[in-house]
């Protein structure tokens, strides 16, 4: 059984990206099959994985998404890089804004990358997807492909407030593209205990939403060393095994596992 998980939130700077690293390294080292994808034109990622130039890659997330979109064939692991700390990757880069344009045209264009993620479900345990800062088509497509969503918050009061709209659009999608669709967890991120505590977050988003949305127990705290990794493509297993960040991402992935 493969389940597909997306990091996603509208807003940018909220950790999807590590996350989605992170995470899916710590999936790796407990054994699992993992496949992230880059859902983000800006390629953050595929950057963050050991490609500083994602554009100069020949085949990316929007190579694929193409040919299913012109029904062409795509070769068994078609652009699929191996990254050092055991996961898979499907770069993305600059070419996913052209493909969010000609999604608009065409026919069950939410429905695309869910075409590509049903036909690799059988070789992986886990498909991480990192979303782009928006919700458009490609956001879309992917809340479409995917099991469940993880939703990244940085623990402060606007950021929580941001949260009204992503919800409302995981219930309509819930409701019109994919029922199966659920809220894997909002994981607090880059927590600072000199600022507002995570807990009282926690509080004001339980007062929101009620009990409908679980929480990760686990928070991700801020430090430098988690800012660091994405320059040197390696995970934070890998650049500080002993700090409180790998501790935290190594609990959230208990975390998920949990949930299996
Ligand atoms: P998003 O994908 O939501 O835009 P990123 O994962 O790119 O967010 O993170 C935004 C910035 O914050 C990046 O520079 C990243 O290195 C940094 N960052 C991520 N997690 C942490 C953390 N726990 N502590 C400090 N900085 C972090
Ligand atoms: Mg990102």
């Amino acid at each position: 059984m493969c389940k597909v998980i997306i990091a996603g939130n509208q807003k940018g700077g909220v950790a999807k990206t590590t996350t989605v690293a992170n995470l899916g390294i710590g999936l790796a080292r407990h054994g699992k099959r993992v496949l992230l994808i880059d859902g983000d034109a800006q390629g953050s990622l595929t950057a963050s994985l050991g490609y500083p130039r994602p554009d100069e890659i020949d085949c990316t997330l929007a190579t694929v998404l193409g040919k299913v979109i012109n029904e062409e064939e795509i070769a068994p692991f078609e652009g699929i890089l191996r990254h050092p700390e055991g996961v898979n990757l499907l770069p993305g880069n600059i070419e996913l804004s052209g493909v969010e344009n000609s999604l608009v045209n065409i026919m069950s264009r939410e429905f695309i990358m869910r075409e590509y993620v049903e036909s690799m479900r059988s070789y992986f345990d886990y498909i991480l997807i990192d979303c782009p800062p928006s919700l458009g088509m490609v956001t879309i497509n992917a809340l479409v492909a995917a099991d469940s969503i993880l939703i990244p918050v940085q623990a402060n009061y606007l950021s929580a407030k941001g949260l009204e709209q992503l919800i409302r659009t995981i219930r309509k999608i819930k409701k019109q593209l994919n029922p199966s669709l659920s809220i894997e967890g909002i994981l607090m991120t880059m927590v600072n205990h000199r600022t507002v505590f995570a807990r009282e977050i926690i509080q004001m988003l339980k007062e929101g939403y009620g009990n409908a949305i679980g929480f990760f127990e686990t928070a991700i705290p801020e430090s430098v060393k988690a800012a660091e990794c994405a320059a040197l493509g390696v995970s934070i297993f890998k650049h500080d095994p002993k700090g409180k960040v790998a501790a935290a991402y190594e609990s959230l992935t208990k975390e998920v596992l949990s949930h299996e």
